[in-house]
């Protein structure tokens, strides 16, 4: 069975990865421009096709039949064919009521704003309204815009259907949460990184969170159940959402000075075909001087500072094995570089088996002082502990169970 993506720029698309979880059809990328749409529909021999931005209103003409949702919505990303006819229906809107779900928040009667006004904040509207949810679009150019979001402090969900955030302009949040006391959660569409600048600052509030990933599998796994005409479980999306996830993220090593980051960071990238970097070589790299020089010339504040850079631009990364230096936990901001798109490991070896030699800040405070301050840091950082005073293989084979396995 022959299904596909029909878009315009699908270089990045995790869809043939997620529905090689969901069926076994050939899933091909069709990268083509406006003027080539109709041909294409008209002339290939597709069962079924998902359609992307910016054609899902585009194919609208030249399906044969509707489904109810796709009329509702007022766009297509499914068409199947069936007897000759083009069949045209809309899985976000599934995708979406789902990602609702997942989250476990209640809307009916409560007010939601909707961030941008664009085609998925229409599937996100109709959704909301059919739930009972009391809508506030704001958008740039709009009655509610930016500059009046005081007139809405009393929302209680924040939807985020705006590309701000989304890799690689990381680290910008469309609006400042302390505006909104009554704030339960925020659903972010964006799904890379997994924590934008928006989902990191609800997830600090201690609020629900959930990133755009979950609406793309639940898409998906509907748009699998029309090419194939076969039901899948629901259980089968948080499957292929804790698969993904884990590999699209970034493995950050944590730890001690010696508790074997980059030893495990090597061999955990091997076994798992990733790639490696060590942020101290990173750094050494960068300056063009070895790390006793940096400390040499600029003392702690220059290699905090230049250990700050590699790891804004290496966390924003996907799927890296990264081996960070023992101190990087010192410094508040690396929190967020690592976090927003990192399973977060603390490697822990015991005081007395950590090497000193070579290690500038080692060598001149005692290891058990140095442990004492930043174990705090490395708990509130770390996502997974794991104990690193065994063989050397039992970290690496304990992080592919967590990685593979899930
Ligand atoms: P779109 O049609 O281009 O709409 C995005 C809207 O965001 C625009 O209409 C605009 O609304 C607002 N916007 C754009 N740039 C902005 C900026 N710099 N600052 C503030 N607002 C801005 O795109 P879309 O198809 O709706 O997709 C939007 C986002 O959702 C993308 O990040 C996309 O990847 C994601 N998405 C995810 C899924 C999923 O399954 N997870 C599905 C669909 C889309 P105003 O002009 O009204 O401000």
């Amino acid at each position: 069975m022959e299904c596909g993506l029909l878009g315009k720029t699908l270089a990045h698309s995790y869809s043939p990865q997620i529905h090689k979880f969901l069926g076994d059809y050939t899933y091909t990328l069709h990268e083509l421009e406006e003027s080539q749409i109709e041909d294409f529909l008209k002339g290939s021999s597709f069962t079924g096709l998902n359609v992307t931005i910016p054609y899902k209103k585009t194919v609208m003409p030249y399906c044969t039949e509707l489904s109810q949702c796709a009329k509702k919505v007022g766009s297509v990303n499914t068409i199947i064919r069936k007897d000759g006819r083009l069949i045209g229906h809309n899985t976000d809107y599934f995708g979406f009521y789902s990602m609702v779900q997942k989250s476990g928040l209640t809307v009916a009667g409560k007010k939601v704003l909707v961030l941008g006004s664009g085609g998925a904040a229409v599937t996100v509207i109709t959704v909301l309204k059919e739930l009972g949810a009391n809508v506030v679009v704001i958008s740039r150019t709009g009655e509610n815009n930016y500059s009046n979001l005081h007139l809405h402090t009393d929302a209680t969900l924040i939807v985020n259907t705006t590309p701000v955030g989304m890799y690689p302009n990381v680290g910008n949040s469309p609006v400042d949460l302390a505006l909104f006391p009554n704030l339960e959660g925020v659903l972010d569409l964006i799904y890379n990184p997994a924590r934008t600048k928006l989902l990191l600052d609800a997830e600090a509030k201690g609020i629900v969170t959930l990133n755009g990933l979950w609406m793309l599998v639940a898409q998906a796994k509907e748009s699998a159940e029309w090419f194939t005409g076969a039901k899948l479980p629901d259980s089968i999306i948080e499957d292929i959402y804790t698969a993904l996830s884990n590999q699209m993220q970034n493995i950050v090593l944590i730890g001690m000075p010696g508790s074997g980051k980059s030893t495990t960071g090597k061999a955990i990238a091997q076994r798992l075909h990733r790639d490696f970097i060590d942020a101290d070589d990173e750094i050494v790299s960068r300056a063009g001087i070895t790390i006793p020089e940096i400390f040499a010339q600029g003392g702690e504040t220059l290699f905090r500072k230049l250990e700050t850079q590699v790891l804004a631009d290496l966390g924003k990364e996907s799927g890296l094995v990264i081996a960070t230096g023992g101190g990087c936990v010192t410094q508040d901001c690396n929190y967020n570089h690592l976090h927003q798109n990192s399973i977060i490991i603390w490697l822990q070896r015991d005081t007395d088996k950590l090497p000193t030699d070579g290690r500038p800040l080692s060598q001149t405070s005692s290891l058990e002082d140095m442990y004492a301050l930043r174990k705090p840091l490395y708990e509130r950082y770390c996502d997974i502990v794991l104990d690193n005073n065994g063989a050397p293989g039992n970290a690496v084979d304990a992080i592919e169970q967590i990685i593979v396995k899930g």
